[in-house]
């Protein structure tokens, strides 16, 4: 534990995120049952707001609110829109597509993976030929921001093949929702997994999907009881919510999202983490710190690094921590080559140069 005295961590980890002082401020809020209209009001609030994000018409597509972790937005997206007698293919360039691939064999789906190297771009020419393969391919799942690496995987080419063969996109937009472009219309998304403790800067406990309202059919078989985007979404337009949500979540994320909306919306979020990320990678450069992958390729989320020469993870993490700083470490096979640094959250120009400090001071 931090001593109470300590200055306290800034996270520089893929969600959760160092908070604002409002929004910390809010979880303090009354004791609210469930099923009493003032939790009816914070529901609806906040569903509109999330559909304001990218401006969406509420009369087309629903926010879809649950309580869990990305991964079970994630989870109720793929087990209640995934296909019932067709198969869904699954691009693959990092951990979070790989799990998207494993839930679709938990729910007994049949899927197609186009498995990629981590951080690999997508190459549409492979995947055109994939889908003239599998002509019984009705739906593709894949990961906007695959954080496993930074890549911020491009969506448009792959949404008009989608249009094209009339393939039903559904997207892991997790760690990207909020300060990435999505073009729900343009790129014909049928869904999307997202979660409040990450570009919205809110605390973990409330997942939601933003699903188009005619993909949402009631006639599929429900493959899965707590995780059913048609119960949620029937039950919540009716201001109701089929089970208990973590109302201290619900009132950290429609804080948030006020905050959100005052700071200017997505693409002032986005110039917000360009600025930082920017100032990061330039100053790591500088330090002979070199970036995963080549410029351009990223999200403005996040950056993966290349560990320095003679520096553990674990050395680098320790030093920083000393010094405020939550830095994450590399998965899989990159766990001891690289480390990852996220510029969500609270987080300024003053802090990225006290940690391009930190670092220098490493390194001397
Ligand atoms: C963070 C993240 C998730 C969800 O992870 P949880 O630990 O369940 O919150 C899913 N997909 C991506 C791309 C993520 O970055």
């Amino acid at each position: 534990m931090n001593k109470p005295d300590a200055r306290p961590l800034l996270l520089l980890n893929p969600g959760p995120v160092t908070l604002s002082a409002r929004v910390r401020a809010a979880m303090g809020g009354p004791d609210l049952c469930h099923r009493e209209p003032e939790f009816a009001d914070l529901q609806r609030a906040i569903r509109g707001r999330l559909l304001q994000v990218y401006g969406l018409d509420p009369r087309r597509y629903a926010a879809i609110l649950m309580t869990g972790s990305g991964t079970s937005a994630m989870e109720a997206m793929i087990a209640s829109l995934g296909p019932a007698n067709s198969r869904m293919l699954v691009i693959e360039n990092g951990v979070y597509g790989e799990r998207l691939s494993k839930i679709a064999a938990i729910h007994g789906m049949s899927s197609v993976p186009m498995t990629l190297k981590w951080g690999e771009a997508i190459d549409n020419a492979r995947l055109r030929a994939l889908l003239d393969e599998h002509q019984d391919v009705s739906h593709l799942a894949m990961v906007h921001h695959e954080t496993t690496t930074g890549r911020l995987n491009a969506i448009d080419p792959i949404a008009r093949l989608c249009a094209e063969r009339r393939v039903t996109l559904l997207l892991d937009a997790v760690s990207s929702f909020g300060a990435e472009e999505l073009d729900f219309p343009g790129w014909g998304i049928a869904a999307c997994a997202a979660t409040s403790n990450k570009c919205l800067h809110g605390v973990p406990g409330t997942s939601f999907v933003i699903a188009r309202r005619d993909a949402l059919g009631d006639d599929a078989p429900q493959r899965t009881l707590y995780l059913d985007l048609a119960t949620y979404c029937r039950e919540q337009d009716n201001d109701g919510t089929p089970f208990t949500q973590s109302v201290q979540s619900f009132y950290a994320l429609a804080e948030a999202l006020e905050e959100f909306e005052e700071q200017g919306g997505w693409r002032a979020r986005h110039a917000r983490y360009e600025a930082l990320a920017e100032q990061v990678r330039s100053g790591l450069l500088a330090l002979g710190i070199r970036p995963l992958l080549p410029e351009g390729a990223s999200s403005v989320v996040l950056n993966a690094y290349h560990l320095p020469a003679n520096v553990s993870y674990e050395r680098l993490h320790d030093h920083l921590k000393a010094h405020g700083f939550v830095i994450y470490s590399g998965q899989g096979s990159y766990a001891k080559s690289i480390f990852r640094i996220s510029t969500m959250g609270e987080i300024t120009a003053e802090d990225t140069q006290r940690l391009l400090s930190a670092i220098a001071a490493l390194l001397r």
